[in-house]
């Protein structure tokens, strides 16, 4: 009984350490504003505690990510979440000693009723990315949010950059939806999206629709990094740039005098690609803007990593 109660209790305080240490690096745990009258019911509104969703459909996108459905308890009911946010998932794998939590960006939109996208990489070491692979239809996963990366205000920019690398592409994608949907919002967007091989690209069918959709308000450009653009994976290298994200590649494709007047520069992508874009994170995410941004003279008032 003893070491049941000492194992909750060591579970309890570190599922409360991760909650805390997500909740104070770069985005927060947030309580949205209250319901307008008539306004869909919000799932996710911040309260204490996780809530289970119910897988409603998988699909398989690419050789390592899957693109799951999650049903909301209330069918006419929205996720809560505000542009930009993500999910934190709770699991316990088979196996784990204790809870992992790990945030996931939906890849649909506030406005989206009834349900949740996520697009999940597998890690083959990891552990929330192994069990969420591992779930089928009508299983279960327990949610908290909104965990809000940068809370988007409908024209507070002109102009905005996203410079996204793999899996990172899921705020970026989130961000732009939600932004070309307000009929309001007249933000313009510039995506710069770095993968290894054609195949690893995501998205890119919903990028190109966006694209056309938008009068010329959003720009995609996408870059393969490794190899010589034949794909083992089965991509296809129609409309990809070749080579890395580069100092000249951005120098090319964004516009300084547009970003630094007006403008502000979004990345996110896995650590070694944040670094080489924007320079090293510093303590709590903390850090004067480095890298390839760096370079060109972007400050830490027009960059923010998600
Ligand atoms: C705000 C936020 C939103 C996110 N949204 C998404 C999303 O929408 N979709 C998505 O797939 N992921 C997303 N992630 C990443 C996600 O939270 C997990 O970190 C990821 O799924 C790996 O967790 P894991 O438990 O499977 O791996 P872990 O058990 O934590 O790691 C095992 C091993 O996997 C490798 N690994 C783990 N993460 C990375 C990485 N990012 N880059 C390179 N190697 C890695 C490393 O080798 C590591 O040693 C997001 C992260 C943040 C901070």
């Amino acid at each position: 009984m003893q070491r049941l109660i000492a194992r909750r209790t060591f579970v309890a305080a570190s599922a409360g350490l991760g909650i805390t240490a997500y909740a104070t690096s770069s985005f927060y745990l947030r309580k949205p504003e209250l319901l307008d009258d008539g306004a869909p019911k919000r799932t996710f509104t911040g309260q204490i505690g996780f809530q289970k969703l119910t897988l409603e459909s998988v699909e398989q996108v690419n050789h390592n990510v899957k693109r799951l459905r999650f049903s909301l308890p209330e069918r006419d009911a929205v996720s809560g979440l505000t542009l930009n946010s993500a999910l934190l998932s709770y699991s316990w794998p088979s196996g784990a000693l204790i809870p992992v939590l790990r945030p996931y960006s939906p890849i649909s939109t506030p406005s989206t009723v009834g349900h949740v996208d996520l697009l999940v990489k597998h890690y083959p070491s990891g552990k929330a990315s192994s069990h969420i692979h591992s779930l089928a239809p009508g299983d279960q996963l327990s949610f908290r949010g909104p965990l809000v990366h940068f809370a988007w205000t409908p024209n507070a920019f002109k102009n905005i950059a996203l410079i996204a690398g793999g899996a990172g592409i899921t705020p970026c994608f989130q961000l732009i939806k939600g932004i070309l949907e307000d009929p309001k919002d007249k933000t313009a967007i510039t995506l710069i999206v770095g993968n290894r091989s054609p195949g690893d690209v995501l998205l890119k069918e919903e990028l190109a629709k966006l694209e056309r959709e938008s009068g010329r308000r959003l720009r995609v450009v996408h870059t393969i990094g490794e190899g010589d653009g034949s794909d083992e994976q089965g991509g296809k290298k129609e409309g990809l740039r070749s080579g890395r994200i580069t100092k000249e590649l951005l120098g090319e494709v964004l516009s300084k005098e547009k970003l630094a007047r007006d403008g502000k520069i979004f990345v996110c992508g896995p650590p070694g690609m944040e670094e080489a874009v924007a320079g090293k994170n510093g303590f709590f995410g903390w850090g004067k803007t480095g890298g390839i941004l760096g370079e060109l003279g972007y400050g830490n008032e027009v960059v923010h990593k998600f």
